[in-house]
Parts: C-alpha cells; structure tokens; sequence
C-alpha cells in the first residue's frame, strides 16, 4: 500500500468556504458564475478563467456524473413513497407529532412506551424518512453537544454529565436495534478524523487530549500511522476514537417506523401541518385537508418552517451534498486499506465525511453547505452540480488509486443549524406545545435524547435531562434577513481564513464569546 501517489495540493486552500463545522459549513449560494469550485492553483490541467471556459469546465466535469441516480444510496431496495393514508377529516388524539423522521418517531416510540394507552397521531408533509433522517451518513455519535471541545468551551461544568447521557443514548439505542431485530447495519466501530495540514495535526493532538480527558478511547496516529491506515497521500495524521459507530440511516427509518407503528402511532403521509389553533381547553393542529383536536403537540419538524415562527430566529436551513461510488472491487479496497471500515471525516472547517457502505460503496459527502437566503428549504435544492463537481474532485485527490470508480449516486439534504450547534428545546401554547430542533448535522443518535427532552417538558417533569444547562439555555439568535446572509458571509470567510493559516481571527474570537460556537 503507498500514501504517495502524488502531491496534492492543501484542499483547504480552496475558496469555496464554510460558516461552520460539519452542517453549518455554511456557503451562500452564489449565481452559477460566481461560484468558485475550483482553486486555480491546484488543477494543472485547468482552462483559463472565463464564462466559456468555466462552462467547457463543467461540461468536462459531468459526464462522470451524468450516470449518478439523483437520490440517497440508502433509498436502494428500500421502500420510499408513501405508505399510509394522508389525513382528511377530523380526527382526535392524546398526542400529535410533527414530522416523522428520527426525532418524530422516537418522540411516538417513547410516548407509547411510557403509556400505551395514549392515542398519538403522527402528521409527516411528505413520507417517512424523506427528510434528513433518510438520506444522512450514518455516522452514530454519543456526543450530544456537537463533538467534546466543542462541549467544553459551552458547558465545562456539566460535560462529563452530557459525555455520560450521550454514552447512555447510543448503548440504549444499540440494544432497541438488537431487541426489535432492526436490521441497518450498526457497527460499532468509532471513527477516525484526519488532518489534511500542519496546523490541523497540531489541532488533532491537543483534542486528542482533551477527549482522553473526557473519558473516550482515543489514540493520535502520526503520518505513518495513518497511512498504514487509510492509504491517502493527504493526510498528514488522524485521532482514531473508539466512541460512536455507523448505521444504514434509512433502515433505521423503517425499524422506527415498525416499532412506533406495532405500539399503535397512526401514521399519516403525505399530510402537512398548517397551523396550530387553541379551542377550549384544546389544541387543533390544522392539516390541508383536516384537523387533529389534541392535548400535546410535539414539533419534530426539524429544518422545515416551524409552526412556532419565532423558532425562525434561531433555526438556519443549509443543505448538505452527498456522493456514493459504485462497490468496490476487493482490489480496489486492498489499495486503500481502511481495514476497521470506521467512519472517517476531515478536521478542518469545511470537512469531508465519508464511510463504507454494506456493500462497500464509498459515500463521501460534506465540505460545501449551502444557505439559501431567506431561509429557504426546496426539493429542487437537493440536487447541485457545483457542489456535486467539488466533491467528486476532492474524492479523486484524496483517493487517486480509485479513479476509475465511477459515481453512482449523489443527492442533498437540509441540515437544521443553531448558532450553537446543538438542538433547542422549549415550549409554547402554556406548555403544550414543545419542540426539538436544530441538531446540527449530529441528529442521528441525539434525536433519540431531543425527543425525549420535549416529551419531558410537555409533561412538566423534572429530569435530569431537564436540568442541563445544554437543554434550558438558548442558543443567540441569528439575525433576520436582510442582514442574515451578509452576517453568514462574513463569517464564512473568516473560517475559511482560518482553515488556511490556522489562526483562529478577531471576528471569531468575538463570536467564541459570545457562546457562537465555531470552535469546534
Ligand atoms: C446530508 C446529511 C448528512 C448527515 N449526516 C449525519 C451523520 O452522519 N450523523 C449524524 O448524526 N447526523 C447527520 N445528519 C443530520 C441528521 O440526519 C439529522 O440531525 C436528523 O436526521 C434530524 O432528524 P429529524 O427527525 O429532526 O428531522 P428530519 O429527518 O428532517 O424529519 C423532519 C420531518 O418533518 C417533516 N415536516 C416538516 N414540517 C412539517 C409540517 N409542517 N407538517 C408535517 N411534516 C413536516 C419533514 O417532511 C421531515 O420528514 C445529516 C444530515 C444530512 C442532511
């Protein structure tokens, strides 16, 4: 196996910039012609700038796409559509739930759980699993603030309890895949994360410490190390932690799914909540077609437009881009190694992640995010060449021996960001309204905790969930539009500059303060 197929160039370097780490990488999303995908400096093949070069460029760049299904590889051989009645008329119910993706499901599971007498409806716009929940990269993490530095700048005095609840999530969420025989996948099998630069390695032994620190299983790994590893010529080292694992993300859907439905949710697609109403002692969610009359609401509806407005501060929808390859011969994987087959993500700001699929595909999604001004959240969203291009790019630089293997897949998803990166929680409507939203791009394990939060609070019970700082304080809102998208921008470049030279500017260290955390 050799690390050394060519030197890359630093993809850091590239302009294409993010707001935050992991989902809020955020990147305004510029007219075609201005964006920049590519960095002049490092394509020694590339065509003078210039609008018809930039689309002879493009064209050259497509056909290795053109043959991609635009949709999540996890859709494959799985059920996808809708398979329940869209609601029309009036119904009643103990409980309703908005949105049926982990967070939606979880909140049903639990409830009936907890009381199986209770009668909880489940209202979903589209179909099960259609949302993120359906179509992320699988990657499970105990973390439930968004990664442990992350954590301790917010919540130092209360870490080790979070670390503690995150473990707890995750192992119970690992024995109810093994009790209901869910059959997506999970692997314990932790992740490695890998520094593409100087500064990033030195980034990567201090956190190494620091989650050592906080109790996880974590060993640095020098350049050698890591390509012994996971044969790259673009890592220059990696912290292979043993917390967390990976999932098929859409058959979990589907085993929540069963389970939420053998307890008695009824499930209904295809049926979007428009409003909420109060009536009596009741509440009235209002459908397009009808109405459920209800005690308790749970808002489960992750980056889509609450029915709480004033969520709207606090919530910014950015889409996230996805490729699968083809599965790899058994050659193909012996000349990368990656013999644990653990999750693997970059460490910079704008990073990639990227894994093994059961069947040995490789999906490699991340670096751009995209905001869209004035919140906006739409199908045609999920599809961008531009982003699309940049991945497969970056897939060829980072793994040059797979050339060969094409794309086989490539779609999008909406990711909720809250300026802290963790989930808000709260109620409205005296309390019978709660919510959980905004998990960041790390929802696949902490939505499980978030549900149960809300189910907390529309019970007025006092837990230990409860009590966390993480859970009753809120994030600082983000500034309405107009001055949302320039704030965005100005942020974006000033991690973009510090995925360059390393250092951390005064616009970030003022947002540090602020409890803005994109330090992580
Ligand atoms: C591309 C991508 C990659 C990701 N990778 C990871 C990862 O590797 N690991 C990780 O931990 N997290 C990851 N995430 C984040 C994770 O997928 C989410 O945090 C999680 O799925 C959120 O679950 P949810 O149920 O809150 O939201 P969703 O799954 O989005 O479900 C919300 C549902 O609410 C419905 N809805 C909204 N409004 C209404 C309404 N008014 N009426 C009825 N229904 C409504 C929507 O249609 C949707 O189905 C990723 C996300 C994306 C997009």
């Amino acid at each position: 196996m050799k690390c050394n197929y060519q030197s890359l160039p630093n993809l850091n370097m590239d302009v294409t910039i993010s707001f935050c780490r992991r989902a809020s990488r955020t990147k305004i999303d510029l007219p075609d012609s201005e964006v920049h995908d590519e960095n002049p400096d490092d394509d020694p093949t590339r065509l003078p700038a210039g609008p018809g070069r930039r689309r002879e460029r493009a064209a050259r760049m497509r056909p290795e796409l053109a043959d991609a299904e635009p949709r999540p590889v996890w859709w494959d051989n799985m059920p996808t559509g809708p398979r329940s009645d869209r609601l029309i008329g009036a119904v009643g119910a103990d409980l309703v739930i908005i949105g049926a993706g982990y967070t939606g499901l979880w909140a049903a599971i639990e409830a009936l759980t907890e009381d199986p007498s209770r009668d909880v409806v489940v209202l979903e716009q589209q179909w099960v699993g259609s949302g993120a929940s359906g179509r992320n990269g699988g990657f499970v993490s105990e973390s439930l603030t968004h990664g442990i530095a992350h954590g301790a700048a917010l919540w130092p005095d209360e870490l080790d309890e979070l670390q503690r609840l995150g473990r707890q999530n995750v192992a119970q969420i690992a024995d109810f895949v093994a009790a209901h025989e869910i059959d997506a996948d999970l692997r314990m099998v932790g992740k490695t994360t890998l520094a593409r630069t100087e500064h990033e390695v030195a980034a990567l032994r201090k956190a190494a410490d620091t989650h050592a620190h906080h109790g996880e299983k974590v060993e640095f790994l020098d350049r050698d190390e890591v390509c012994a590893d996971i044969a790259s010529p673009a890592f220059l080292a990696g912290m292979r932690s043993h917390a967390g694992g990976l999932i098929d993300p859409m058959a979990l859907v589907q085993g929540l799914r069963r389970a939420a439905e053998t307890l008695g949710a009824r499930i209904f697609e295809q049926t979007a909540a428009t409003g909420i109403g109060r009536r009596g002692g009741m509440l009235t969610v209002r459908t397009d077609r009808g109405g459920v009359r209800t005690g308790h609401v749970l808002l489960a509806s992750n980056a889509y437009p609450p029915l709480l407005r004033r969520l709207k501060a606090w919530m910014l929808p950015v889409y996230d881009y996805v490729l699968a390859t083809a599965p790899l011969t058994a050659e193909q994987l012996a000349s990368v190694g990656w013999q644990q087959n653990q999750g693997l993500t970059d460490a910079g700001n704008q990073f990639h992640y990227f894994r093994r699929t059961r069947d040995d595909r490789i999906l490699w999604g991340g670096y751009d995010a995209i905001y869209h001004f004035g919140n906006r959240v739409a199908p045609e969203l999920e599809q961008r060449d531009a982003s699309h291009r940049l991945l497969a790019r970056h897939f060829r630089e980072t793994f040059p021996q797979l050339a060969d293997v094409p794309f086989t897949h490539r779609w999008g998803g909406v990711i909720d960001t809250t300026t802290r990166f963790t989930p808000i929680f709260g109620t409205g409507y005296d309390g019978r309204v709660a919510y959980a939203v905004g998990f960041t791009g790390l929802g696949v394990a902490s939505t499980r905790f978030g549900a149960q939060v809300a189910l907390d609070l529309l019970a007025k019970r006092d837990t230990e969930r409860t009590r966390l700082k993480a859970v009753t304080g809120m994030a600082v809102p983000f500034p309405p539009e107009p001055l949302r998208w320039p704030a965005v921008e100005l942020t974006r470049a000033a991690l973009a500059r510090e995925d360059e030279t390393g250092r951390r500017g005064t616009l970030l260290r003022v947002l540090d303060h602020l409890g803005v955390g994109f330090n992580s």
